[in-house]
């Protein structure tokens, strides 16, 4: 059975697991309020959402600059506006400015308040899965891999670009897109490439671990066409600032 299915839960103080409770103002008989709250627990189990970003909420994203302030602005009206939205968001900035952090919050809230199929992919494990499945003794097949990605209502791709873009992660990033893009379905990517290299230098702190933001530029990483392609169904954010995990994380360790 698929388990996103609406079952209703035997514990259930309102419906006992029959699925229906009574209707206070005239006595009939109503859906129970459970079917709905165990669909969203277990669209977010699905949601495939990593333990680190678990708590990422927009509440708990404190801007600290003002491009940090227009993203979560953004993020919200994005979710005020679910299902009558025509693109997608793809955040662009260096690493720990909260991207991640956002697109999961995005994912996580749009599942929560409007019940949305909401599935979270970091782009290199996507890859990784897609190729796992080619092995003769796989459980999975590509198509069984894909299918969730192409039909998720909301699809998150975390680190675009992070992969060595050969000809065939190119076809594949554009096999989603277009199949997603087709079917009007809204996706979120990340991307730690920013759009023009060095094109914001100055603004940006410097970042000598991840040299490569300097050095590629997102073009450089998806090539022109697919670039130009989610510059049509996105929506372009990007975020300045320090990395949170060095001002901020450091700071609370211990040892
Ligand atoms: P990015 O995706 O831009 O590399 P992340 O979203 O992974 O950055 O952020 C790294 C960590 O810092 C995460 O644990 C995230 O929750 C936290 N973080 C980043 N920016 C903020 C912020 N402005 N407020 C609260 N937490 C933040």
């Amino acid at each position: 059975m698929n388990s996103l299915a609406l079952m209703p839960q035997k514990s259930c103080p309102y419906c006992s697991g029959s699925g229906w409770e009574k209707n206070e103002n005239d006595g009939s008989m109503k859906h129970c309020r459970c079917l709905q709250s165990g669909r969203i627990e277990r669209l977010l189990q699905a949601a495939n959402i990593p333990k680190r970003y678990e708590h990422c909420d927009l509440e708990s994203y404190g801007p600290m600059d003002k491009s940090q302030t227009i993203a979560k602005s953004y993020v919200s009206r994005f979710v005020g506006q679910y299902p009558n939205i025509d693109v997608g968001l793809l955040f662009l900035g260096t690493c720990g400015v909260g991207k991640t952090h956002l697109a999961v919050a995005l994912l996580r809230q749009l599942i929560r308040e409007k019940g949305a199929i909401g599935l979270f992919y970091d782009f290199r494990d996507l890859l990784r899965e897609i190729q796992a499945s080619w092995d003769s003794v796989a459980r999975t097949s590509e198509v069984e891999v894909l299918r969730p990605v192409l039909d998720a209502d909301v699809l998150v791709l975390d680190e675009l670009g992070s992969n060595k873009p050969t000809d065939w992660v190119r076809e594949t990033v554009a096999y989603i897109i277009n199949g997603r893009y087709n079917d009007k379905k809204v996706t979120i990517f990340t991307s730690n490439f920013l759009d023009v290299p060095n094109a914001s230098a100055g603004e940006f702190e410097p970042e000598p671990q991840n040299p490569r933001v300097r050095e590629e530029s997102l073009t450089d990483r998806i090539g022109a066409r697919l670039r130009s392609r989610l510059y049509e169904m996105c929506r372009v954010i990007e975020i300045r600032g320090k990395d949170f995990r060095k001002t901020h994380k450091q700071a609370e360790y211990r040892f």
